[in-house]
Order: C-alpha cells, then sequence, then structure tokens
C-alpha cells in the first residue's frame, strides 16, 4: 500500500502546533497520547504500540487536539485522562472523538465508551 507522502508535511505541522502549545509533553508522550489504547490484563489501559497505527489515525488525532488547543486543562486536548490505572475519556469535546481500544468490544470512540461502559450519557 503507497502512503500519500503529502501527509509527511500535515503531520508534521500538526504536531509542531501542538507541541509548541504544549512545551512539557515529551515527544514519546505525544506520540503515545495520540495512539489508540488497549486494555491491560489488568483492567486498565495504555497507549498501544504506535508501530502499527496509521498515520491517518495520529493525524487526526492530533487535528482534533489542535482544534481545541489548551480547551481543556484536564487533558491537554487529547481528550484522554490517565488515572494512572485507566485511561477514560474527558468529559471535554475531545473526550467523545477520542479512540480507545477496548478489549472484547474492538475501537469506540469515547462517546461511545461512555455510553456503553460507564453508563453515561453523552
Ligand atoms: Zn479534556
Amino acid at each position: 500500500m503507497a502512503r500519500d507522502p503529502a501527509r509527511i508535511d500535515r503531520i508534521l505541522w500538526l504536531l509542531t502546533k501542538h507541541w509548541r502549545a504544549n512545551p512539557d509533553l515529551r515527544l514519546g508522550q505525544i506520540i503515545g497520547n495520540f495512539t489508540p489504547r488497549v486494555r491491560t490484563s489488568v483492567g486498565g489501559a495504555e497507549p498501544g504500540d504506535p508501530y502499527y497505527v496509521e498515520d491517518d489515525v495520529i493525524e487526526a488525532a492530533l487535528r482534533r487536539a489542535c482544534k481545541h488547543p489548551s480547551s481543556c486543562t484536564r487533558c491537554g486536548g487529547t481528550g484522554v485522562i490517565d488515572t494512572g490505572n485507566n485511561d477514560l475519556p474527558c468529559d471535554c469535546p475531545a473526550g467523545d472523538t477520542a479512540v480507545f481500544n477496548v478489549c472484547g468490544e474492538g475501537q469506540l470512540t469515547g462517546a461511545e465508551m461512555k455510553r456503553r461502559l460507564l453508563g453515561r450519557r453523552t
């Protein structure tokens, strides 16, 4: 599968914008924040392996974060709250569109996760 070389400049522009808005983040932390979550064996969730994530997934997540720059102090625009044990969707709009890999469910948006797993209305 040939990938669009134009994505490189698009993604680097988004990455630059996001990183300059959040200069305390490490590069690995940013990539991890925008990689879909995977459930751990102990019931938590952690960033998935970015090696297998297609660029359009990370690009879309970066685009969402750049659209709402520092609009949320809880998640920094990623839509993901890291509780230490679990990654949960934030209550802000980015939380509804963040993507989580949920064991037995596949990929769910934050809004689906809130409805189906957390019993919340969105
Ligand atoms: Zn948030």
